[in-house]
């Protein structure tokens, strides 16, 4: 990914809270570990065909995905037969992306585009678009995010759906969840757990079994703000569901999933 090796989030990480952050923040080694890691088998078990049949349900048939990140959303969707382009504001997961893709026999269309500016590089319409993965989390201020959800409604058919999902951030500030608690993905290789918390940044840390530690600074969505924020930029109908996949007890989800209709 980037060239560097380490995250550098200056003398008070706790300051860091800008938009453009994310270009630095997914450094060569957190991504490659990640990937490592986390199996796309066992990530593609534990998500199941949600996506899949909310596309078909819809009658989706070409798709964007956003935040492409290392392709694993984009190589799903290809290999159910969906038409899909791959967009990221990072080169790097982007030929990451692409290099992922063609080891699966794919070949991956990718635009580098960001989300903000998207439809200054991206001249297509589309029946879906995904941004998946936890990742409009990285839109510090309330501008970015209207702007963002403005140009995926824009390049949107006018039937169009729009699939984003984000962590359960109201447990998380609403204190039913511990900063010291332990998210583990995909078996035991990969922990994470909300280091800081406030109004507006989550600081998480991400431990992996040789001891490294990397860190994101999120802001952290309360759920009903993400669907006003849709509403407002114009999507008709929001409906939102709990994913109790990967959870730490069954009444409160990790990731909620919302599905925003443009019609
Ligand atoms: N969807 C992938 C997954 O689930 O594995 C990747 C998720 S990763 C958490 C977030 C991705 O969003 C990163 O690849 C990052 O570069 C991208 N991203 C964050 N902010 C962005 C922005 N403003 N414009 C474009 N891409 C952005």
């Amino acid at each position: 990914m980037q060239k560097t090796a380490q995250q550098n989030y200056g003398d008070d990480p706790l300051k860091v809270r800008d938009t453009d952050q994310y270009k630095d923040e997914y450094v060569h080694g957190f991504v490659d570990k990640w990937d490592e890691l986390i199996d796309w088998d066992g990530r593609a078990n534990s998500e199941g065909d949600f996506f899949i049949q909310a596309l078909k349900e819809r009658g989706a048939k070409k798709i964007l995905d956003v935040a492409s990140g290392t392709g694993f959303h984009s190589v799903q969707l290809m290999k159910a037969g969906f038409e899909v382009t791959s967009a990221d504001g990072s080169p790097e997961m982007l030929a990451k992306a692409f290099e992922n893709a063609r080891k699966r026999g794919h070949i991956l269309r990718t635009v580098h585009a960001d989300w903000r500016w998207l439809n200054r590089d991206v001249h297509d319409l589309y029946d879906a678009v995904i941004c998946l993965g936890n990742s409009f989390t990285h839109l510090h201020n309330e501008n970015d995010r209207r702007k963002a959800l403005a140009e995926f409604y824009a390049t949107l058919r006018h039937d169009g759906i729009l699939i984003l999902d984000q962590r359960n951030y109201d447990a998380i500030l609403d204190h039913k969840i511990q900063p010291t608690h332990n998210y583990y993905y995909c078996g035991d290789n990969v922990s994470a757990s909300p280091e800081y918390v406030d109004d507006s940044l989550a600081r998480f840390r991400y431990e992996f079994p040789d001891k490294s530690v990397y860190h994101l600074n999120m802001f952290p969505l309360r759920k009903d703000y993400t669907r006003r924020l849709m509403k407002e930029v114009g999507f008709q109908k929001v409906t939102t569901y709990g994913d109790f996949q990967e959870t730490y007890r069954e009444a409160e989800p990790d990731f909620y999933i919302h599905i925003a209709e443009k019609n």
